[in-house]
């Protein structure tokens, strides 16, 4: 264990467990070791670094930000705030924009609407939220509530009451558990990520979105992971030809600075007012410079390469010898291996090529800008560790 490495164990709490390699700098898809080892990221810091790194149009656009205002407080206008919601309304046709840091507070910002939207309309006993089995919404108590994975729950319990799981892609058990439950909304990914990267199907996502109409229940999506172009859609919702009433998104929004953001539809643009809710860092000036670049640059001819590069991985992989199956959407592919996915990762570590897991399969997030050369060397080396 080098020195560094030492140091890291002694004193950051060890909620992580690391691979015992430390990245020191980069440039696009290829990062670099302290030993000066190269290595193609299949990762992007779990989708975060939607450019790569060291980004010159994102790096130009945070720096010149930073020499002038790094952050203000809420009380004041700043001009990188104002523009990002503008092009994120623009982008998708919603109304208004909460911004916070991360995923798992743009999904707190979802459920406070979806409680106080319900309370409202309906009264104070629909307050449910409901969500699938095997999503992942983050780890506050609330999120990690709406979480339905079991193993998270046993640790922190009493958790945050008001959430209810059903089965994904089971129309009959999602309608079952929003009836039973008055619920206020339903929330789902329409790629389960961290579950697995499990895609759900369209004619469920359709059924239970015309279900929650209906019935007048918030239709909320989670937009953390499979947002921002990963899906070779600007958000993975647009493959279904559906819109939420409200979404949320982090992760490679900010191309590798914290925001997150809960983006709002016309129905629920004035639930929540004056000091309802709020954040320090919400709309940081330098965070929102750096996710203008990224989101300018997701236009149709650049979405269209990403469901290309997709498309080219799936057909490389598919069929392979030791991949028992391929699943997701553009640029995040699960990997079901005959071996197990953690030593499919350690392998391709070895031979210089980072990928992630998620569950039972290895997990591909690579740069949305990956060059087909990178992509090309990364995936020569997965499907070679895969069939040894
Ligand atoms: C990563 C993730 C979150 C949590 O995001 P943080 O920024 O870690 O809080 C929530 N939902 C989904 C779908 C995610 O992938």
């Amino acid at each position: 264990m080098s020195q560094l490495q030492q140091m890291d164990k002694a004193f950051v709490s060890g909620t992580y467990n690391r691979f015992p390699v430390s990245i020191v700098s980069g440039k696009g898809s290829t990062v670099y070791d302290e030993n000066g080892k190269a290595y193609i990221d299949m990762g992007s810091g779990i989708g975060v670094t939607a450019f790569g790194i060291a980004d010159e149009k994102w790096n130009a656009a945070v720096t010149a930000q930073l020499q002038k205002v790094q952050h203000m407080s809420n009380l004041y206008y700043t001009e990188p705030c104002a523009k990002l919601a503008q092009l994120i309304c623009e982008k998708t046709g919603m109304k208004k924009v909460f911004f916070g840091n991360s995923g798992a507070e743009a999904n707190e910002c979802l459920i406070k609407i979806a409680r106080k939207y319900a309370a409202d309309k309906k009264g104070s006993d629909h307050f449910t939220i409901v969500t699938l089995e095997q999503s992942f919404h983050g780890r506050t108590l609330s999120t990690l509530a709406a979480t339905g994975q079991d193993h998270f729950h046993q640790l922190f319990q009493p958790l945050t009451p008001g959430f209810a799981h059903a089965k994904a892609n089971d129309l009959s058990d999602c309608i079952r558990v929003l009836s039973e439950t008055n619920a206020a909304a339903m929330l789902i990914e329409c790629v389960q990520g961290e579950g697995g990267v499990r895609v759900l199907d369209k004619e469920f996502v359709q059924g239970l979105y015309a279900y929650c109409k209906e019935n007048d229940i918030l239709f909320l999506v989670d937009e953390v992971q499979t947002g921002n172009g990963r899906t070779g859609q600007l958000y993975a919702y647009m493959h279904y030809g559906i819109t939420p009433d409200a979404f949320s998104t982090a992760k490679g929004l900010g191309g590798g600075l914290p925001i997150g953001a809960c983006v709002m539809s016309e129905k629920v643009e004035k639930v929540l007012g004056f000091g309802d809710h709020g954040s320090t860092f919400g709309g940081n000036p330098v965070c929102c410079a750096g996710a203008v670049s990224i989101l300018e640059r997701l236009d149709a001819g650049f979405l269209a390469s990403v469901a290309e590069k997709g498309s080219w991985v799936f057909a490389q992989l598919k069929d392979a010898p030791g991949i028992e199956s391929v699943s997701g959407m553009g640029l995040m592919i699960g990997i079901k291996t005959e071996k197990p996915a953690i030593d499919v990762v350690k392998a391709c570590m070895e031979k210089g090529v980072l990928c992630l897991t998620a569950k039972e399969k290895v997990r591909l997030l690579p740069a949305l800008n990956i060059s087909m050369d990178e992509l090309k060397e990364a995936i020569d080396v997965i499907k070679a560790v895969c069939a040894q």
